[in-house]
């Protein structure tokens, strides 16, 4: 990321040893230290659903400050907690019957595995031990989610350490780069499908624990939705062989797909057996996870004698939850759902009209628009015969753009190196703002992030 401010950072950043510094923000704005002002483009990635420093969510962390600011999970609950569960889980309109808090992404996909896991062993199935996850995934920072996800750049220095013998994988969902000629949605899909159960059965369907999906996969391959039809297929080979359906909405849950849940957008409404969300759940006031249970999987746990056996000291913490609460209302009373899907198809067409418009330089070298709600990816591709030859010096274009974008007061998200199978090298942006974005800061956001990409094309067409 481009950094034109002096200041040396004197914390563990994984991106830089000097990153700019924040000092105050409002909406989707964020005022630096030194002066500079940008807009957040992506919601600190796809974090920040209602944009910074809502009143009402400021008064809520404040009375609970005054009323409780911690006990400890393991002896106490506490008000917060029970009513942001039942907030969720009245939500939910009968997917889920329990909820567990945890403090963030990694955490509940971790908690996830091991709810999974626990299950089985409480149903008397031991054996059930492996778990099927995605290539092109991401599932969170921890080694247990490092092993479970395919990202190959996050996994790579700890590939050594990483758990080989549990965890499994098995295509993404990715129509558009890997389709085969001629193949159809619905081909493809059953391919997928079969492919979900060869693995189930190669590894012997009474070992398998679980198969796990990000519903829209987020920071690989960036906002790329499932074809239709693949969730409830998915869902069939897994019932079929009474293997759980564990879905990661880490990023792409809590409205950011327009609906409550991202499963929710897809005509299937494949409800999942777990789920695990995060980063909508506290829209960035508070550092909470969540994992939502269906009263399957709860009663089975609850039926055998079992309790959840999971214990973070800071789990359920009061302030969080009630942050998260206050949040969630505010996305309810709001509208901000609706919100959410009225500007995410505007923001859909001016990056279509701008970005694909015939005699345009952009044209030729976009792969793929896609996305839902407020939660868009742009992916390019400079292996096809472009009118242009482009030469980004052994550096990878989405990067380049995020630079571009920064300087000119855009921040947008590229994720780089991620490319794990043949065809995609994961050159793709990110665009997820707050779902209180106005059409206005949309058209800004847009013309800048075009105006970026344009620029870093000009500067690298080679001689
Ligand atoms: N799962 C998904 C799909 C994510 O996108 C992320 C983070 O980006 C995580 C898990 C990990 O969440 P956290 O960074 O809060 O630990």
């Amino acid at each position: 990321m481009a950094n034109t401010s002096e200041q040396s950072s004197a914390i563990l950043s994984r991106v830089s040893w000097k990153l700019p510094v924040a000092s105050k923000a409002e909406g989707i704005y964020i005022d630096l230290q030194d002066g500079r002002r940008l807009i957040d483009a992506v919601g600190g990635a796809s974090v920040a659903c209602i944009g910074d420093g809502n009143p009402t969510v400021k008064q809520a962390i404040k009375d609970q400050v005054d009323k409780l600011t911690y006990v400890y999970n393991m002896q106490l609950s506490n008000e917060p907690a029970e009513e942001l569960a039942r907030f969720l889980i009245a939500e939910s309109r009968g997917a889920f019957s329990m909820c567990g808090f945890v403090c963030g992404g990694s955490e509940a996909m971790e908690a996830a595995i091991k709810l999974a896991r626990q299950y089985w062993f409480e149903k008397k199935q031991p054996q059930r031990k492996n778990f099927i996850a995605r290539h092109l995934s991401y599932h969170g920072n921890t080694i247990t989610t490092l092993s479970l996800a395919c990202n190959v750049a996050r996994r790579a220095p700890y590939e050594a350490i990483l758990d080989h013998d549990n965890f499994f994988h098995v295509s993404p969902a990715y129509y558009k780069r890997f389709c085969k000629q001629g193949e159809s949605e619905e081909e493809y899909v059953q391919r997928l499908a079969k492919e979900l159960e060869d693995k189930i059965l190669e590894l012997g369907p009474e070992t398998v624990a679980g198969f796990v999906a990000e519903t829209v996969v987020g920071a690989t391959t960036g906002a790329v939705p499932a074809p239709s039809g693949y969730f409830k297929a998915m869902r069939e080979v897994c019932d079929k062989y009474g293997v759980l359906f564990i879905l990661d909405e880490v990023m792409s849950g809590m409205g950011r797909m327009g609906t409550l849940h991202a499963w929710e957008s897809f005509g299937d409404n494949t409800p999942p057996d777990i789920q695990a969300v995060a980063k909508g759940l506290g829209g960035g006031y508070a550092t909470i996870g969540a994992i939502l249970v269906s009263k399957e999987v709860a009663d089975g746990i609850r039926d055998e004698g079992g309790i959840w056996k999971h214990g973070h000291t800071y789990q359920a913490h009061p302030i969080a939850c009630a942050a998260s609460l206050a949040v969630q209302r505010v996305i309810k009373e709001g509208g901000l759902l609706e919100q959410c899907r009225v500007r995410g198809e505007y923001l859909c067409s001016l990056l279509t009209k701008r970005l694909l418009a015939p005699d345009s330089i952009t044209a030729p070298v976009i792969f793929d628009i896609r996305g839902g709600g407020l939660f868009w990816g742009i992916e390019f591709d400079f292996d096809s015969n472009k009118a242009e030859r482009y030469d980004f010096k052994g550096k990878q274009f989405a990067l380049l753009v995020q630079e571009r974008c920064f300087s000119n007061g855009l921040v947008i998200m590229a994720f780089g190196g991620c490319a794990n199978l043949e065809g995609t090298k994961g050159d793709h942006c990110l665009l997820s703002p707050a779902y209180t974005v106005t059409a206005e800061e949309l058209d800004k956001i847009v013309d800048t992030f075009a105006r970026s990409v344009e620029e870093t094309l000009r500067e690298y067409v080679s001689a």
